[in-house]
Parts: C-alpha cells; structure tokens; sequence
C-alpha cells in the first residue's frame, strides 16, 4: 500500500498527537486518521492553564487547538471520550474502552503524562483541573503551593497576582533545578519574594491535610487551597503491557520508532536519544511534542530523516518571560549577560568550553538568536560571551 494512504492511529488527543494528525494532511496524507482521546474535550493547549486561564484573561475556546470543523474538512475522525485500553501488536488492532477495535498501519503513542499525585493536594495537569483551581482561588484563600517548578511557580504567580496569601515550600536547595540554572533560578525566586510571595528551600513536607501542610522541620502553613507541582509520570502502560521498551517513557530511535516499527512515540511519553546532549531524554514542552510529530508524520510518508530539533523552552511569571533556547542541565559553567537588577539578562550556560544552551530573562531577541546559533550547530566560547562589547548580533552564525 502506498505510505500516504495507511490507515494511522494515534492514541492521545493532546499538543502532540492532535499535530500528527495536523502534519499528516498537511503532506498530503490521504489515508484514514483515527484521533483516540479520553478526556471528553476537544483537543486544547496546556500552557495557558497555569497562565492566563487561571485570570479569566483565557477562556476554554482559546485553548482548543484545532476547531472540530477543521477535523470535519480534513477527514480526521477524533474520539474525545473512548480511551485505548490495548494495543494488540500481531493482529496490528487497538481496542477502546466502548469495545470499538481500529486497525493500523501505523500507531503513534501521544499518551503524554499526568500530574504526579501528593495525598491531600490538587495538581494542574488537565482543563479540569485548572477549573477546580480557578474554582477555589476564592477572595482571601491562602496557597500553599509544594514544588518549585514551573508549573508550580506560574500558578503561584497567579494566585499571588489575584492576590492571595501563597507560601511556595521546596524540598531542594534551589528551584527550578531540573530546567534552569543557578543564576535563573535565583531571580525568579527573588522576583516571588519581591512580589509577596514566601518562597521555602530545603523545606521538605511532612504532612499535607485540608487546612494546612507541615513540614518535616516543625512548620506549619496554614491553607485554604494546597497545589502540588512535582513533576509528572509518563502515561507509558499500554505500551509497557504491548511488550514495548519503557525507561522513564517509551523507548524510541533517531526516528522515534519503538523497537516495532509500526509503533511510534511522541512528546511527553516518549524517550530518545537528544542530539543536541547526546544523551537519552523525555521533554515535557510544546516544543518538543510539535516537532517530535511533525517527524513522525514525514517518517510515515516515507521521509528517512531523523529527530534533531533544538530543544527550546518558556515559561510566564508576572512580567517575566523566560526562554531557553537547548537544555542547559548539566552546565558546570554559566556567564551572565546583562545586568539581573534591571530584569533583562540572558544566561549562558556552559559544559567546559560547549555552550549548552542560552537563557533569556525578558531578553527574547537573545532567545531569537540563541535559537540560530545553537540549531546551526555553532558554539561560543565562554570567554567571548565574558568579553566586553559581546553581543550575539554580532556572533557569526556558521552555514549549516
Ligand atoms: C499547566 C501546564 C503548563 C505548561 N506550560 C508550558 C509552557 O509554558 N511551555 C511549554 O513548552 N510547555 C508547557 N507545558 C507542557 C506542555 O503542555 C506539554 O509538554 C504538552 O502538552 C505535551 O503534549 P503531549 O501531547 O505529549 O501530551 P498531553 O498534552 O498530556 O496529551 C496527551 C493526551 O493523551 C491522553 N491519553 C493518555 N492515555 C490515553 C489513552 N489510553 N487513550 C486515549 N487518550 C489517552 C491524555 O489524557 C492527554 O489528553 C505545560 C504543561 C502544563 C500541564
């Protein structure tokens, strides 16, 4: 059968797998695509949900990705409300939970992730629970928000723009480890401080009830809404149960194929080898879930290139916009540029003399920049980004 007329499945209606289908007709994919959903709405961005959807500023129809009209044109049948219970490998079927069967030719995993739970704590992760959320932020609610991470730290932007009473406890020495450096993370922790908001590092909790969240030092924080963002959990069992390789997500090649070349994975659930770190990965952005399928689908038209997008990244709090442009964890080594007092700087992130990737604080032309340099695959040395005068308008992007 020619490749532009298989039949595809893709299992999760979210950024990543409504863009399969998305990418698919836009190369003139002709064949059936199937769009298996399970959370009963259309398929919607997440950013907004722990940003503007939150003020009321957002509305639910701003977050819809693709109306339903558009599906309806493009002959894309999506389910919003009948999960995939199994995938059977041999017979090339995947079940759902009405009992419905949909053969494939070809499968794309976009399962994506879910909220890490913490007893006695909400979590943002779906439209439904940024509406619970919205929900409780009633007038004088006080917030105790437990992680530091982006998406715990927006929402405490949030409440604390509303202005609520929000306490932010972290169990590690600084915020945002996983994702930022040092120098970035010290600003936006000082930017919540100067804004009202208390933020606790090294303060692991104990205890999470209704009222209140101890920790394990003795403090008690009093609370009438309490936010757990921890991190997520890959939504990897269906393939785990197929019998396909799962190591903190599905394992998949340069191709982001698992180990059956029928079956593929990406976004959120998918783990591959990075080319920008050489090391294996799971990403959690838009980013990442948008061209991870735009891959796919040319790989299922027939299109032998591999995975290689620069990982870039970004992230609202207050008058902020962080951008990263590559993944800086792992730096040994950081030179800022720009003065943090004034709010704009970007930080350049280092291992030994390889520049990993470049942070901008309200500096999005630097982001812009970074961006070309980086995919060009070009370096920087760190004493030239010391220098005086440097600027990276003035820094050669070398042809690819
Ligand atoms: C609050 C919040 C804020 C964020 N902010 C940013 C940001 O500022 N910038 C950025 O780059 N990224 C941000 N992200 C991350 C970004 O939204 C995700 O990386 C992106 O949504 C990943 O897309 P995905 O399709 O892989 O996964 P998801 O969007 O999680 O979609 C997966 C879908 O699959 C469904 N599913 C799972 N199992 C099944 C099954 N068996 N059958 C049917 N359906 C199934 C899930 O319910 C879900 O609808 C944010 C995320 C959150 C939660």
């Amino acid at each position: 059968m020619r490749a532009d007329a298989r039949e595809v499945v893709v299992i999760g209606a979210g950024q990543a797998g409504c863009q399969v289908a998305v990418s698919l007709r836009e190369r003139g994919h002709r064949g059936p695509i199937t769009l298996v959903g399970d959370e009963g709405v259309a398929p919607y961005r997440r950013p907004p949900l722990s940003k503007s959807y939150l003020t009321g500023r957002t509305d639910a129809a701003d977050l819809v990705l693709r109306e339903d009209s558009y599906f309806a044109a493009h002959d894309v049948e999506v389910l919003q409300a009948d999960p995939a219970v199994s995938i059977d490998r041999w017979s090339r079927t995947v079940a759902l939970r009405s009992g419905r069967v949909l053969p494939y030719a070809d499968l794309v995993l976009a399962t994506g992730a879910r909220a890490r739970e913490l007893p006695g704590a909400r979590v943002l992760r779906t439209i439904a629970d940024a509406e619970e959320l919205r929900a409780r932020l009633f007038p004088g609610a006080r917030v105790v928000v437990i992680g530091a991470g982006f998406v715990g730290l927006e929402f405490a932007a949030v409440a604390r723009t509303l202005g609520h009473d929000v306490v932010v406890v972290e169990a590690r020495s600084r915020a945002l480890e996983r994702s930022v450096s040092a120098p970035t993370a010290e600003h936006v922790v000082a930017e919540h401080r100067e804004r009202g908001v208390r933020v606790l590092l090294d303060a692991p909790v104990a205890t999470v009830r209704a009222d209140r969240v101890e920790l394990v030092d003795g403090t008690v924080l009093s609370a009438d809404l309490v936010v757990a963002g921890i991190g997520v959990l890959p939504a990897v069992e269906l393939a785990e149960a197929a019998g396909l390789e799962v190591d903190d997500g599905i394992v998949v090649d340069a191709h982001l194929r698992t180990a059956d070349p029928a079956i593929h994975a990406v976004g959120d659930c998918a783990s591959f080898s990075c080319v920008a770190t050489g090391t294996r990965v799971r990403l959690e952005s838009v980013q990442n879930a948008v061209d991870q399928a735009a891959c796919v689908a040319a790989g299922i038209l027939g299109s032998a290139e591999p995975y290689t997008a620069l990982p870039w990244f970004w992230s609202d709090q207050y008058a902020m916009k962080v951008q990263i442009a590559g993944l800086t964890a792992g730096n040994d080594r950081t030179v800022v540029h720009g003065d943090p007092a004034t709010g704009r700087f970007s930080v350049f992130c280092f291992r030994g003399d390889v520049l990993l990737g470049v942070e901008s604080v309200n500096r999005p032309s630097d982001f812009v920049l970074a961006r070309r340099l980086l995919t060009s695959g070009g370096g920087l040395a760190p004493a030239s980004v010391a220098a005086a005068g440097f600027s990276l308008r003035s820094h050669p992007v070398p042809a690819r």
